[in-house]
């Protein structure tokens, strides 16, 4: 996979009118904060782009009406933070530890295959990726991206 200097917060830009056309039919709302100041990472456009739509996507369906989705970039001393927040119903404990399994899935028609995704993505970026969830409150997804090695 070829790995390329890009802002996070281009990327991100690139998809909100995406995101909204989805959040608008579904009568939900998005805000978004970025951090334009954020540097340089090392990234895969196409990858990251899907992981965000995945985890956007999941956070949509998730939620009814009325529900908000935030994404957030938050700058670390080591990295950055990109935070996928949503109002919805939260995740079961039982369930936490398995999201991320292919072909794990809660949905009817679901593949199950959007967070496997994800986590392999992460980790061709040296990154991480977490969840955290409370049961009727919601869920946020946590992406770390590393800062670009001097050394490299
Ligand atoms: P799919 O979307 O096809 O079900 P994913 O791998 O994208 O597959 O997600 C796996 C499962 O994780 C979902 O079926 C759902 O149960 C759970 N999940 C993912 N994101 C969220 C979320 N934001 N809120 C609640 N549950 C979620
Ligand atoms: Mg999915």
């Amino acid at each position: 996979v070829k790995m390329e200097l890009y802002r996070l917060h281009e990327i991100i830009s690139e998809l909100t009118p995406l995101l909204w056309a989805d959040a608008n039919l579904r009568g939900q709302s998005i805000e978004v904060r970025l951090d334009e100041n954020a540097p340089l990472l090392m990234l895969n456009h196409k990858e990251i782009k899907q992981l965000i739509l995945n985890l956007g996507r999941n956070a949509m369906e998730a939620m009814g009406e009325k529900g908000k989705l935030t994404l957030e970039m938050r700058l670390q001393p080591d990295g950055v933070e990109l935070y996928v927040t949503d109002t919805g119903p939260g995740i079961p404990p039982a369930q936490k530890e398995r999201l991320f399994e292919p072909f794990f899935t809660t949905k009817s028609k679901g593949t199950g295959l959007g967070l496997s995704l994800c986590l392999s993505i992460m980790e061709r970026h040296g990154g991480r990726i977490n969840v955290e969830s409370e049961e009727g409150v919601g869920t946020t997804f946590i992406v770390f991206f590393p800062f670009v090695s001097e050394r490299i």
